[in-house]
């Protein structure tokens, strides 16, 4: 069965095709991370796709992360493209390096994930309040009626590395 919801006015669609995405919503269903690995060369890789990046291998499974992770950069969205985001200017999108393969394949590398960084309401976290080196977590947005979208938001965790931000307020 294709997927179909709609989020801040949008509508989504999820074709039978795209099989790597839907069964990525089913796990967020269960308030489940997961990304792809693959068993080729057993790197994990985000966003959800046929094909691994690394070496082409077509071959892979889901695995689980404890959707914890660093904030690895962010920028601030001032004119949303998108009408559903109107009312939420300015907002935080970060780019989130998981926990899991820090650094691997190469120094420079690891599993990121594109993301809203939201409040404990799901409201768009304060820009003064974001920053590189951030520690995040996992949460669950509710969208519709089951299926929820893997959103972050600011951990407790302190930082084990430097915070940079755009200004400083
Ligand atoms: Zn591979």
């Amino acid at each position: 069965m294709p997927m179909s919801f709609e989020y801040r006015g949008m509508l989504i669609n999820l074709p039978d095709f795209d099989r790597e995405r839907k069964e990525y919503f089913e796990h967020a269903a269960q308030k489940k991370l997961v990304v792809q690995k693959c068993k080729g060369c057993a790197l994990l890789r985000w966003d959800p796709g046929p094909a691994c990046p690394w070496c082409q291998s077509l071959e892979w499974t889901w695995q689980q992360v404890s959707g914890k992770g660093t904030i690895y950069s962010y920028e601030i969205v001032t004119h949303a493209i998108q009408p559903g985001f109107r009312d939420w200017v300015p907002y935080p999108v970060a780019l989130v390096e998981l926990d899991e393969q820090r650094g691997k394949p190469s120094p420079d590398e690891g599993v990121r994930l594109i993301t809203n960084v939201v409040d404990e309401n799901f409201n768009p976290e304060k820009e003064e309040n974001v920053g590189i080196g951030k520690r995040v977590e996992v949460v669950f947005l509710p969208v519709a009626e089951g299926v929820f979208l893997p959103q972050f938001k600011l951990s407790k965790e302190q930082p084990t590395e430097r915070v940079w931000q755009f200004q400083n307020v």
